[in-house]
């Protein structure tokens, strides 16, 4: 196996994105950016950023293209993803992000980008039962016999719903993705570069799908 891989995963909230880019960074030995853990990162430090950024994402909304933009360059601009490449969670998120993107990695282009696949019905019913670990990130299952309060296994940070994760929010937040990342989905199938990965069944199995996708077009 040889490390280093430039990649975007596309795919809707719920889809699996989180956990699966989580174990892709590790197998191939590149950061995870996820633009909404910087998010939720800046807003726990409560930096201007972070407080402006805090509000739209509570309320299912998308933070600024020129914000998002800036950002996410310059974050691929350090060392780490410079030279060993990246997988990208969360970003491009709109037309404008994904054009500025091409901008940016002109010189060192994506290898692929994957539309994690999951239908909107199954990610309504994960999305209501998922609860996050505030410190560390890590994803639960509710079963609606825990005990509260929830603390997290790795790191016993506080285990909670997040407030984009109720109905409501999940409900904005799906419609968005459909108007606003979706089409992503054409541009850069018209390019050459989507592949579709199913995200449906178990973690293990989704992850060998998409190391083989990734395998066959790096
Ligand atoms: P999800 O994909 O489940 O909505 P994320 O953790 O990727 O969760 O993002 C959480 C929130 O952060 C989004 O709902 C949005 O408000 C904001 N966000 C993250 N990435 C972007 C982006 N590329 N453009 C605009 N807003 C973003
Ligand atoms: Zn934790």
């Amino acid at each position: 196996m040889i490390p280093g891989a430039r990649l975007i995963i596309l795919g809707r909230q719920g889809a699996g994105k989180g956990t699966q880019c989580v174990r892709l960074s590790r197998h191939y030995v590149v950061p995870h950016i996820s633009t909404g853990d910087m998010l939720r990162a800046a807003a726990r430090e409560g930096t201007e950023l972070g407080l402006t950024a805090k509000k739209i994402m509570d309320d299912g909304g998308l933070v600024g293209d020129e914000i998002m933009i800036g950002l996410v360059d310059e974050r691929l601009d350090k060392a780490d993803a410079d030279t060993r490449g990246y997988i990208l969670d969360g970003f491009p998120r709109t037309v404008a992000q994904a054009q500025a993107l091409d901008r940016i990695t002109a010189e060192k282009p994506i290898n692929v980008v994957i539309d994690l696949d999951v239908p909107r019905e199954i990610v309504v019913e994960r999305l209501s039962s998922r609860r996050v670990c505030r410190d560390c990130g890590t994803n639960y299952t509710a079963t609606g016999n825990e005990r509260s309060p929830w603390i997290c296994d790795v790191c016993g940070g506080d285990v909670t719903q997040r407030a984009d994760d109720h109905p409501d929010a999940v409900n904005r937040r799906l419609d968005l993705y459909e108007s606003q990342t979706a089409p992503l989905i054409e541009y850069y199938r018209e390019q050459g570069m989507l592949a579709v990965v199913s995200g449906v069944g178990q973690p293990e199995h989704v992850f060998r799908r998409l190391t083989d996708t990734v395998e066959a077009w790096r």
